[in-house]
């Protein structure tokens, strides 16, 4: 007797089947089963997702049968497939796109012989007892944080969010946490998720080192700069129960982790925990939602109820429906662990409303703070203004005692400033103090390339990139044009390719050009020993060899460099000993961007560099954060000057509350991708007026805005529009995408929109 399958496969994301299709096995396959099966012409990799009773309506004959199993692993567990399903259902994709992409590429690829010789070799157990001997000491701060998150075990298990300062030593929190789970049970497994792995190469030393009393290969490291074979290798230790601990980026949050007792997301703010195409998810979302799922059954057979996508935050206590059986299992605990200095305003209103445990952790480790008062506390001392010109004319810096260790605030008012000064005199002058010391300096601009534009001084010629609504941004290096979002490269012309004029001269500023510029500014400067200062930059243009990045952040930390130029790249996570200035020349432009979420970026932004300042107690007295602004009297850096970041949140729920934004309210964008920007708007117009005709679920609390031209409207040709859904409850905003997407595909298939390229939704995205 043969049994009928469910089994999901990778479908194309716009093709019209979503689901899971059926399959016959002379086996009855349990569900997680990975499987090949036929598809077309091809055989492809499957994961069984349900035993049917029949066949249903199908008839027998077209059932095809299941080609191969891939004996040796064990079935992906019922909550990695609700986790698979909810994902799916919630942004808006198929089931067969998000199961498939959760799993290694390998995976697809390797015949079952081949699957089974990876299999063959068992680590050898060389697990000892911890070695406890060198363990730091706990600060006061980090010991009332691990004792608070452990108290909350024994009760509702909420998320816990740890607010700490940079330098307040999370790591150490989450090194605790993960040591605390690991050796309560030496099956459990713990996810830890950063946001960018190669950023952070310190990190997976230190949880090696930390837990290799564990024995060989039990941590291991999960993200895109992996090898397929590698990231194989890792999924399979994870999958087995081998590893214990997965270190990895926002795709680990579908690693097949059985026994998954802990998940820890670093730095939970950062726009990287979404990712940017396919399935739109946030990682960090999705790990609450995990924790939730982990901690409430065993493994139970399920169907994917969740491809409705029910609210995030209304899932049913455990115990629900249907999960009943598991409780003389023995439910197991699996918590999340949130980190940040600057957390996402949705993960602070959580803990406002009580909704997420908040553990805090204000002070620097090291810091010689004499009181132990909270930052909210702090924040409604006076403000402690001084005006401490140090040689400009009409400068006005205003200035702050460092919090806690933190360093002291300085703006510098711009509208009193040279004209077209790049550098302040006061702050070039911090920065000459700095390298005559011996002192490093950190200077970030968030602009690679020489200069932005080039432009012609004759007539209105500017470099503009021909496939784009962009400026294609001017490489000295290598004298080349480039265009920063198609890629498009040229040779700088000779002359102008208008007019002829030879005059063509360079508009604005990158960082290689502030690079350039400050070694001029720093010509005659010398260090303690007499010799010239050392200038350094890094971005994306100057480490996009393998291995460039590493280097040159090794010569930073070896005391090599005194002033580092860079992006935002410099701007997070390192560990800069050394640094006793940072300064953010431009930071402006975010104050008043259309996207609601700009000035929650540039805070967090501002915060973290500030936080790369004075690591090392002896200078942290000394350190400084230097911000140049037109805005002086912005709230935002009002804020910034006391390290407030509460203040700040406040300020900001309260407008977003007032506008409805999230968190107060949820919105989708769904964007559109056509040869011309009349057939990418009515592709969006004409669909959201099917909606309206059809009343869909969920209608009369959804509102959906007029479609319009995207700010880089065009890119490598392709013209781009969005349209702006939004809507005050995630369950109206589900139900109503949930039943537009048959609607959008029905509107594509329309022969007006022959030529539309693409079209997706963004659930809950972070760029508007
Ligand atoms: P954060 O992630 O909060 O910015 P880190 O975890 O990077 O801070 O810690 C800052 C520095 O303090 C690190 O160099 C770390 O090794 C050190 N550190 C952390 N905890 C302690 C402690 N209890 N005693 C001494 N040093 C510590
Ligand atoms: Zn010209
Ligand atoms: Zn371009």
């Amino acid at each position: 007797m043969s049994h009928c399958l469910q089994i999901v496969v990778a479908t194309p994301a716009h093709s019209a089947i979503a689901g899971p299709l059926t399959y016959r096995s002379a086996l009855p396959l349990s569900p997680g089963t990975l499987v090949r099966v036929p598809f077309g012409s091809r055989e492809v990799l499957g994961v069984v997702w349900e035993l049917l009773q029949d066949s249903g309506e199908m008839p027998e004959t077209a059932i095809r049968d299941v080609a191969s199993v891939l004996d040796g692993l064990a079935p992906l567990s019922s909550t990695w497939r609700r986790l698979v399903a909810f994902t799916a259902g919630y942004y808006q994709r198929s089931l067969g796109e998000v199961a498939l992409a959760a799993l290694p590429p390998q995976l697809r690829d390797l015949t079952t012989l081949q699957l089974a010789r990876r299999l063959k070799r068992p680590v050898a157990d060389t697990s000892h007892a911890p070695d406890t001997t060198d363990l730091i000491a706990l600060s006061a701060q980090q010991a009332c944080a691990i004792a608070e998150f452990d108290a909350e075990t024994s009760a509702k298990q909420r998320p816990a969010l740890l607010f700490g300062a940079t330098g307040s030593g999370k790591t150490e929190v989450y090194l605790r946490a993960a040591a605390k789970v690991l050796a309560q049970d030496p099956e459990a497994q713990v996810l830890v998720m950063v946001p960018e792995i190669n950023l952070t190469p310190q990190l997976q030393a230190r949880f090696e080192a930390r837990f290799a009393h564990l024995g060989r290969e039990r941590v291991v490291p999960m993200h895109s700069g992996l090898t397929p074979a590698q990231r194989l290798k890792s999924w399979l230790a994870a999958h087995s129960g081998q590893a214990r601990l997965v270190l990895g980026t926002r795709m680990a949050v579908f690693a097949s982790m059985p026994n998954l007792r802990l998940l820890v997301v670093d730095e939970e703010h950062d726009p990287s925990y979404k990712q940017q195409e396919g399935a739109r998810y946030s990682a960090r979302d999705l790990a609450v939602y995990r924790a939730r799922l982990e901690s409430r059954s065993g493994d139970t057979p399920q169907k994917a109820e969740f491809s409705d996508g029910p609210p995030l935050g209304k899932l049913a206590p455990s115990g629900g429906s249907g999960l009943r059986e598991t409780k003389s299992v023995g439910v197991k605990i699996c918590r999340v662990l949130l980190g940040s200095a600057t957390p996402s305003l949705e993960s602070w209103q959580a803990t406002l409303t009580g909704r997420y445990q908040r553990l805090n952790m204000d002070e620097r480790i090291g810091a010689s703070s004499t009181s132990g008062k909270g930052a909210s506390e702090r924040s409604a001392g006076p403000p402690q203004a001084s005006s401490a010109p140090s040689g400009g004319s009409a400068l006005r810096v205003v200035n702050s005692v460092g919090a806690a260790g933190l360093p002291t605030v300085r703006r510098v008012d711009m509208n009193h400033q040279p004209r077209h000064c790049v550098i302040a005199p006061p702050l070039l002058a911090a920065i000459a103090e700095r390298v005559a010391r011996g002192e490093q300096s950190m200077i970030f601009l968030n602009r690679r390339g020489y200069a932005p534009v080039l432009a012609c001084l004759d007539c209105d010629w500017k470099s503009d990139c021909p496939h784009c609504s962009a400026y294609r941004v001017f490489h000295k290096i290598d004298r080349t044009l480039r265009c920063h979002h198609c890629g498009f490269t040229e040779r700088v012309p000779r002359a102008c390719p208008k007019c002829g004029n030879i005059d063509i001269a360079p508009v604005g500023r990158g960082t290689e050009r502030l690079e350039e510029h400050l070694a001029e500014l720093l010509a005659g400067v010398t260090r303690p020993d007499g010799s010239p200062v050392r200038i350094a930059r890094i971005d994306a243009d100057s480490t996009r060899l393998k291995g460039s990045l590493e280097s040159q952040l090794a010569s930073v930390h070896a005391g090599e460099v005194d002033v580092l130029v860079g992006t935002q790249m410099i701007a997070k996570g390192h560990d800069f000993r050394h640094i006793t200035l940072v300064a953010a020349v431009n930071p402006d432009g975010a104050l008043f961007s259309s996207d609601f979420r700009a000035p929650e970026r540039l805070f967090s932004l501002l915060m973290q560099a500030a936080g790369r300042a004075g690591r090392d107690a002896r200078h942290s007295a000394a350190s400084e954060m230097w911000v140049q602004t037109f805005h002086p009297g912005h709230p935002l850096f009002e804020a910034l000057k006391r390290h407030d970041y509460p203040a700040f949140a406040a300020e900001q729920l309260a407008e977003r509350q007032a506008a409805g934004l999230s968190p107060f309210g949820f919105s989708a964008l769904i964007r559109a991708d056509a040869k011309t920007q009349e057939v990418a708007q009515g592709f969006l117009s004409a669909a959201a007026q099917a909606a309206r005709t059809q009343q869909l679920p969920g209608h009369a609390h959804v509102t959906a805005y007029p479609a319009v031209p995207m700010t880089i409207q065009r890119v490598a040709n392709i013209e781009r529009a969005q349209m702006l859904v939004e809507s005050p409850s995630r369950k109206a905003l589900q139900g109503f995408l949930a039943a537009w997407q048959p609607l959008l595909f029905e509107t594509r298939r329309q022969a007006e929109f022959k030529s539309l390229v693409r079209w997706a939704i963004d659930v809950d995205p972070i760029a508007i």
